[in-house]
């Protein structure tokens, strides 16, 4: 892909802020379980959270396509540091979209500055793929709603400082056109949180919200009553294109590191680069990176141009992680024994980008989109 002056130069910063920031300290933040909030912080003010937003909010005003190069970069660096980011684009974008002005002013720039970090709370403990069934009730009580129920595997569930919860306000029976969506802070009253023991993604924290008698008033929704659901499945085209480019980012930086290793260590007297049962499978790896990315930034060029993109988005959204797992597993066998220890980056990158093979929709929802995309609605009638 040909890039413009302008997303070189901002490639080349965040490449050079992921290199020598993040990536000598990615381990590190899994040590200490916590997210480092002055990091992201950090990355607020050097212009990386929602650049595709308007600068009315805190945005650059540039294309999702830079919005791909700089997730792309964070992801060789720090993959959960580079999950933010991707979570805040998301959301930011819905926000700014579908918000009331003011609720948008309040959050949309600070979330940008990377001073506010929003969750997104969709599932439930009865299931995530079946997202229009959800349980979660939100009864009218004159100018206010009142929140009961429970969402689990909620990424940042005891850091973040809001929630976009998405409710049942209509029937049952109404699945996603009964759904709205509202933007809660999590400081509400009624509103407590838990954290998992994950795999990966250890900094950012997962865990179950629930909601207890929580009241908010009707300005708080989100793409308006009934309409929540829609909404928010527009926005994931976007963010999908992105976590495929960051998982990707994640997967480059153990393939360059394969490829350092391989020049230095020998076998039977001679580098083992020189094995091709060693360097075909990187060089394997390098042209499944190489065409999923060209995908990735094509979906992101039909989106700026606004075009559809549902299809390309599920596409790369399973086939990214699932390529960035089997790269980085590559890249672990490549190292031996050295490989197998918690010293090197790898397994923590193959835990961290597993969840995303999950996350965001499995595999097998995203060729349903594209089944769906293909064939229309009777791909997903029972
Ligand atoms: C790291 C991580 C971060 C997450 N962050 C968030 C978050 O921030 N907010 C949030 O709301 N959720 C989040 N989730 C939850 C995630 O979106 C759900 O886990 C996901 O949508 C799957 O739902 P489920 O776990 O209930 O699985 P289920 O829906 O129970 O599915 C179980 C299995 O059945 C398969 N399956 C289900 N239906 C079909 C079908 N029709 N055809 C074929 N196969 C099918 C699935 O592919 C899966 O393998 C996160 C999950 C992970 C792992």
């Amino acid at each position: 892909m040909i890039l413009t002056d302008e997303q070189k130069s901002i490639k080349e910063a965040a490449r050079r802020f992921s290199r020598e920031r993040l990536l000598p300290t990615y381990q590190q933040r899994e040590l200490d379980g916590h997210l480092d909030r002055s990091l992201i912080r950090e990355i607020g003010r050097l212009g990386f959270i929602g650049v595709d937003l308007p600068v009315e909010l805190g945005g650059l005003g540039l294309d999702g396509v830079t919005a791909g190069l700089i997730t792309e970069e964070l992801g060789y660096g720090d993959f959960n540091i580079a999950s933010t980011v991707v979570v805040a684009a998301l959301l930011s974008a819905i926000i700014a979209r579908d918000a009331k002005p003011e609720i948008a002013q309040h959050w949309v720039p600070a979330i940008v500055r990377g001073e506010a970090i929003v969750a997104l709370a969709i599932t439930e403990p009865k299931g995530g793929s079946d997202a229009a069934n959800m349980q979660l009730k939100a009864h009218q009580d004159g100018g206010n709603f009142i929140l009961n129920g429970e969402k689990t595997s909620v990424t940042f569930s005891d850091t973040a400082d809001a929630f976009l919860v998405f409710a049942r306000t209509g029937q049952q029976e109404d699945g996603a056109k009964g759904v709205s969506a509202f933007l809660i802070p999590s400081n509400t009253q009624g509103i407590s949180t838990t954290r998992f023991d994950d795999l990966g993604g250890v900094c950012l924290g997962r865990g179950s919200v629930f909601f207890d008698n929580v009241v908010v008033p009707e300005s708080y929704s989100v793409g308006g009553i009934g309409k929540g659901f829609t909404q928010v499945m527009v926005g994931f085209d976007f963010s999908r294109a992105l976590i495929a480019l960051q998982c990707l980012g994640a997967a480059q930086a153990s393939l360059d590191e394969a490829w350092s290793y391989v020049k230095e260590r020998e076998a039977f007297g001679i580098p083992i680069g020189q094995f091709q049962g060693v360097s075909f499978p990187l060089a394997e790896a390098e042209s499944q990176i190489a065409a999923i990315r060209q995908l990735s930034y094509h979906t992101l060029q039909l989106r700026d141009a606004g075009q559809k993109h549902t299809a390309e988005a599920a596409m790369v959204k399973w086939m990214g992680p699932r390529t960035a797992f089997d790269v980085i597993h590559q890249c672990l066998l490549t190292f031996g024994h050295y490989g197998w220890t918690k010293d090197l980056p790898h397994q923590q990158r193959m835990r961290d980008v597993m969840g995303l093979e999950i996350g965001d929709g499995t595999a097998c929802v995203m060729k349903l989109i594209i089944a769906r995309e293909r064939i229309g609605r009777v791909a997903i009638q029972y």
